[in-house]
């Protein structure tokens, strides 16, 4: 059997690229012991032609950029490969019909944590593209999931803070009260487990912390991917 090597299509944005790294060493030493650790391959994008193309709604252009850098982890060894951000699943099927690997998908691992834990509804918080598309909306309506997505202003504001603060690192008090208000406004909606679909939400809420029960796609990602073969 060949021995699983993980590829991340990363920088998406670094911020959280660093977080899927230190998660698949932290949780393979959890499981196995001191230096043991996952082998892994990270393509890391530059951020600023994806955001640039986000704004353009040219999903073509960044799902040939994803594509491209499946590929050169597919020649560089990989034998499973992650898309390390929500958003981006936007070109999954793309990327799944140009390599010969398996791509774990983000919203599988959601979907499966969702269920492990007996949770009906689910409150997607994420980008603008996450909330307003159906990339993640009629994936889970298809899975069976009752989704809450934030209202107009507050889609504004997780945006805000995923663009202006998080993908750049910064992390504000402010911030993090105004994620935890508009989580327990969409609970208060329906959505009972609060779903943190941005992979850099991870620096303002934990999701084995939260005062409301949430799934960390991040998390849920990392952990999917270390249950590959
Ligand atoms: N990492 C973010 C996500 O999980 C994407 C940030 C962005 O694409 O603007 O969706």
């Amino acid at each position: 059997m060949t021995e699983r090597r993980i590829g991340l299509i990363g920088g998406m944005s670094w911020e959280s690229t660093r977080t899927y790294y230190s998660l698949l060493n932290e949780l393979t030493a959890a499981s196995l012991g001191p230096w043991h650790q996952p082998l892994v391959l990270v393509d890391s994008l530059d951020f600023s032609e994806i955001v640039g193309l986000q704004r353009a709604g040219d999903w073509e252009a960044t799902g040939r950029i994803l594509v491209a850098s499946a590929q050169r982890l597919e020649r560089g060894g990989a034998t499973v490969l992650a898309i390390t951000a929500n958003t981006m699943h936007v070109n999954v099927d793309q990327v799944v019909a140009n390599v010969g690997l398996p791509v774990i998908d983000i919203r599988e691992a959601i979907v499966g944590e969702l269920r492990e834990r007996g949770g009906t509804s689910f409150s997607l918080l994420g980008t603008k593209y996450v909330m307003e598309g159906d990339v993640f909306t009629s994936y889970l309506a298809k899975a069976g999931v009752h989704v809450v997505v934030p209202d107009e202003g507050e889609q504004r504001e997780l945006q805000r803070i995923i663009v202006d603060e998080l993908t750049q690192g910064i992390v504000l008090e402010s911030s993090r009260a105004t994620f935890l208000a508009i989580a327990e406004n969409c609970r208060r909606r329906g959505g009972e487990v609060v779903g943190l679909c941005c992979t850099e939400f991870g620096m303002l809420a934990d999701e084995s912390t939260a005062s409301f029960p949430a799934i960390d796609s991040t998390k849920a990602h990392v952990r999917a991917l270390l249950a590959s073969t």
